[in-house]
């Protein structure tokens, strides 16, 4: 009999996961609180970025938040409040912020990023999805001397413990690299390993072609009580209980996809999940003249830039505000500023949308895949931090392969939950 998976959270990552389960043979259905593609996925850069290996325990991170604590306009922000998960979750971070752990972080990321960029390539040759996938690599673009020779420290590490050089310009190649930027900028670094898709069409095609291969999705379902066959250590997860359609499901699996809403179920499944919200913004709106040709981030103001077919897309900042889903004008607007001082057209007035979202984050930055510690059939597939849309394919694929008990593509022990 077909066994039966049952999906918790319809972001990129569990997607992703009842793609390689149908493939695998399972019977999927992917439950949603809201909709399918809906939270952190739906607006976010839509960077495919194997050159984002290092983790961003970096050291003197911590001295850069507190001082941009202090600053009104900093794309940094944490709302000062007695929360112990919080107060948990930033010592835990600040004790990574050294050189070791740091490289030890972008090792356990690598072979993930590298995996999962070979899986979207797999994926985008099916005529069903699309998703303006552009392999057109990532510019990183510099305005001061300082901020320049800084990412070049972090270029020479990367390239000397990764293997990943990036291309540094100066401003005249920055130009005629990027002819949508202003002239006089200092210079740049070019990775030619990135690609860039639109992550609202992705979801779309993806899930109508899972449909037609008898993936059920239900929306406005959110999971609420979870039943265990007994109470002791190793009892079995049978069944869930949901809002909205459907009432209790039951399956022979079952994937926790919750992206940052992960710690909500975290004493049902009886272990800590340490993952907090870490939100951003995105401005989506009419492609400028001249609009940029090429993916790009600005480290200095820290706002990063995606050129679509018919739109374009300014998306930043990191505030640990709890859940909070408020859009504040004045936080657009630093999106807006952030660009002005590279582009020579950095918005355009017709506005599609803005655009916040949770970043699932984790102390190390490093994702959560694996089984749940006490419970032989549940599975975490969270925690993927700034690059969730791109380690969703191989997160997908490594789910699959654990729960069929088959080897994984590669060790999984360094994703574990029980790390924390
Ligand atoms: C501004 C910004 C820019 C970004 N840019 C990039 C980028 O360029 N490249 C990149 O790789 N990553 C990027 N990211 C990060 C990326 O968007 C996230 O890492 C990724 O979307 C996380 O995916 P997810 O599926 O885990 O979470 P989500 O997309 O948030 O999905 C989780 C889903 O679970 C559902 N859910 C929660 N609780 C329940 C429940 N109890 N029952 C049922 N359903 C539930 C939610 O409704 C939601 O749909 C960016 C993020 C932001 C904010």
């Amino acid at each position: 009999m077909t066994e039966k998976v049952l999906i918790v959270g319809g972001g990129i990552v569990g997607l992703s996961c009842a793609h390689y389960l149908c493939d695998a043979g399972y019977s999927v259905t992917v439950i949603d609180r809201a909709t399918i593609g809906g939270a952190c996925s739906y607006a976010n850069c839509g960077y495919i970025c194997p050159s984002h290996v290092l983790p961003l325990t970096e050291p003197g991170m911590v001295k850069m938040a507190i001082k941009s604590m202090f600053k009104r306009h900093s794309p940094f922000k944490v709302k000062p409040r007695f929360d112990l998960d919080l107060l948990r979750f930033m010592v835990g971070f600040a004790r990574r912020c050294n050189t070791r752990d740091m490289i030890a972080g972008g090792h356990a990321l690598q072979p993930l990023l590298n995996a999962s960029m070979a899986e979207y390539r797999k994926l985008v040759q099916h005529p069903e999805i699309e998703c303006e996938w552009t392999e057109g690599g990532m510019l990183y673009v510099f305005k001061t001397q300082q901020a320049m020779d800084h990412f070049g420290e972090m270029d020479a590490l990367v390239a000397r413990e990764f293997g990943l050089p990036a291309k540094k310009l100066d401003g005249r190649q920055l130009r005629e690299k990027e002819p949508a930027l202003k002239e006089g900028l200092l210079g740049g670094y070019f990775y030619d390993c990135d690609a860039t898709l639109r992550g609202r069409k992705l979801h779309a095609s993806w899930k109508n072609w899972l449909e037609t291969r008898g993936v059920q999705f239900i929306e406005q379902c959110e999971a609420r009580i979870l039943h265990r066959d007994g109470t002791g250590p190793g009892a079995k997860l049978r069944s869930i209980e949901t809002s909205g359609a459907g009432g209790k499901h039951a399956a022979d699996h079952f994937v926790f996809a919750l992206g940052a809403w992960s710690p909500k179920l975290q004493k049902q499944l009886g272990c800590r999940i340490p993952v907090q919200p870490g939100k951003g913004y995105s401005i989506t709106m009419d492609r400028p003249d001249p609009c940029p040709k090429q993916s790009m981030l600005f480290p200095e103001t820290r706002v990063g830039v995606t050129p679509f077919e018919d739109a374009y897309r300014l998306g930043s900042m990191m505030e640990f505000v709890g859940y909070d889903d408020s859009i504040k004008p004045e936080r657009i607007g630093l999106l807006r500023k952030g660009a002005e001082p590279y582009l020579q057209a950095p918005h355009t007035p017709r506005v599609h949308e803005e655009w916040t979202g949770w970043r699932p984050m984790t102390p190390d930055t490093l994702p959560i895949i694996g089984r749940v510690p006490r419970c032989p059939n549940a599975y975490l597939a969270t925690g993927h931090n700034m690059i969730g849309q791109t380690l969703g394919p191989v997160t997908g694929r490594l789910i699959t392969e654990l729960i069929t008990g088959s080897k994984t593509i590669l060790d999984v022990k360094p994703y574990a939950v029980e790390r924390f």
